[in-house]
């Protein structure tokens, strides 16, 4: 047997990094450990899971324990924490939730995939039981059963459901529950949902919510829950069920309580190739931070597609290889019905908080050619630049899709080739009638922010 490697998390952020491990050293004893009940799922389809597109929580699971354990040669270990990282030693502590006992597993090398939790800000009532996140399959689960079967704070069902916080997730969620009939309220204290987006976008979104009879309260901060309803400073709101869609806190405690550095947002800060402060130890996911591909800074950034590369990255370490990850840009795309939403780089706000003197154009166009009636979805891009040099610092847009907020990885692609806003303007995009009006949305904001720039 080869050198010992505990996985600590079984989602995208461990095993992705296990399997990547696996390729490049089949000697390496890989034990994973998942206090949870299930490995490798799409945390990301859990909407669609409880709106009812997707049928069933096991179509969410891309490999279970088994496939794991039998194509890669990796050890999982179901419902077992670690609780405890002794470097000093080289152990783990672990408890087996399931045999209710605690054991000591000796490591080489450690990779922490232990992802993130929905924040919980301490409010009166917020451990009352309907008010709940959603971040695993595990709460997934938990969430469904009360849909199918009336939990015993609401025995005629949940009808009434409010969302707190206007991010993507809350979004999502709210979508989910319009389309399975039930009246919904999100509550946020933000000037308009989607706060990763400036303002003057989010309020069309927020406006989007309204038109599917969402009932949206922005700049209403909540102070506490009572059975069956939401406090804010001037309303009760009579509810059945809460979800808590206030962003997400990365799982770094057990890193923290074993001595490795922390960064942005409390996670578990990491290098380039996805090393902590320990020589040991890895980590990747939700837990750990990135680096900002604009702003150059430290930042935490929780999503899938960054959870997965950077396993990717670690697992190749980890193997043996030589990998690294090169860093974020905060690309994210969401939909709320048939209105699409994205962003990536810095928006406004970003922008000057990084020590950009930043400028924004923003222009208002249509998916398709306009003569194509129906099918020309309204689109409003943004896209912010440096003030002189014309550099493209970030992009949003917001429109009725298809193929409206997709675009945003054309931004993304020039933001990573470090490109200005004249370069965007001038590439040579793919034009018929059917995708695009002659000048893309995206090409045309990218030239009124470089005359915005001079
Ligand atoms: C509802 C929802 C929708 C989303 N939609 C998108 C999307 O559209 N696009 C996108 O890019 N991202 C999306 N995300 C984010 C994405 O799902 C996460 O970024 C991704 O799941 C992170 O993977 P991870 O493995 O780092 O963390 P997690 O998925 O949180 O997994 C961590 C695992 O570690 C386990 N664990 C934690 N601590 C321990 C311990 N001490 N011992 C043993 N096990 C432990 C947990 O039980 C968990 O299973 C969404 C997330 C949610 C919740």
């Amino acid at each position: 047997m080869g050198r010992r490697l505990v996985v600590v998390g079984g989602d995208a952020g461990g095993m992705a990094a296990a399997a990547a491990a696996r390729r490049l050293d089949p000697d390496l004893d890989i034990v994973a450990l998942e206090r949870g009940r299930w490995t490798s799922y799409s945390a990301c389809g859990i909407p669609y899971l409880i709106g009812g597109e997707v049928k069933r929580l096991e179509d969410l699971v891309v490999r279970t324990p088994q496939e794991l354990r039998q194509r890669y040669g990796i050890d999982v270990r179901m419902r077992c924490e670690a609780v405890a990282l002794d470097l000093d030693a080289g152990k783990v502590e672990v408890r087996n939730h399931e045999q209710n006992r605690t054991f000591h597993l000796g490591f080489d090398l450690v990779h922490l995939g232990t992802g993130a939790r929905p924040k919980r800000p301490p409010l009166p009532g917020i451990d009352l039981p309907f008010v709940g996140g959603l971040q695993t399959l595990d709460d997934a689960a938990a969430l469904l059963g009360h849909l199918t079967s009336a939990p015993s704070w609401a025995p005629s069902g949940i009808h009434r459901v409010v969302v707190v916080g206007g991010g993507y997730i809350g979004l999502e969620v709210a979508e989910a529950f319009v389309r399975r009939g039930a009246t919904v309220t999100i509550v946020t204290d933000t000037p308009e949902v989607m706060s990763t987006l400036d303002p003057d976008m989010g309020a069309h979104v927020t406006r989007a919510l309204r038109g599917l009879g969402v009932t949206v309260r922005c700049g209403a901060r909540v102070t506490g829950f009572e059975p069956g309803a939401v406090l804010t400073a001037d309303a009760r709101l009579p509810a059945d069920l809460v979800v808590l869609g206030l962003g997400v806190s990365p799982n770094a405690e057990l890193a923290g309580a074993a001595g490795l550095d922390l960064g942005a947002g409390g996670a578990v800060r990491v290098d380039r190739r996805q090393r902590t402060s320990a020589e040991v130890v890895y980590a990747a996911g939700d837990c750990c931070t990135s680096t900002h591909l604009v702003s150059g800074r430290e930042v935490y950034v929780a999503l899938g597609t960054v959870a997965n590369k950077q396993a990717r990255v670690a697992g190749a370490n980890l193997g043996g290889g030589h990998a690294s990850f090169a860093g974020v840009l905060g690309t994210a795309i969401t939909k709320v019905c048939d209105l699409e939403v994205a962003r990536t780089g810095l928006n406004e706000a970003e922008a000057a908080a990084a020590g950009f003197s930043a400028v924004a154009a923003t222009v208002e166009s249509t998916t398709t050619a306009g003569y194509l009636g129906a099918a020309a979805g309204p689109m409003r891009v943004k896209v912010v630049a440096e003030r002189g040099s014309g550099l493209l610092l970030g992009a949003q847009i917001v429109g009725r899709g298809p193929g409206a907020a997709k675009r945003i990885d054309l931004v993304a692609t020039a933001l990573t080739a470090r490109m200005d806003c004249d370069e965007v303007a001038e590439l040579d995009l793919a034009y018929a009638p059917p995708f695009s009006p002659l000048w893309d949305p995206v090409a045309i904001a990218a030239r009124k922010a470089a005359e915005a720039a001079r």
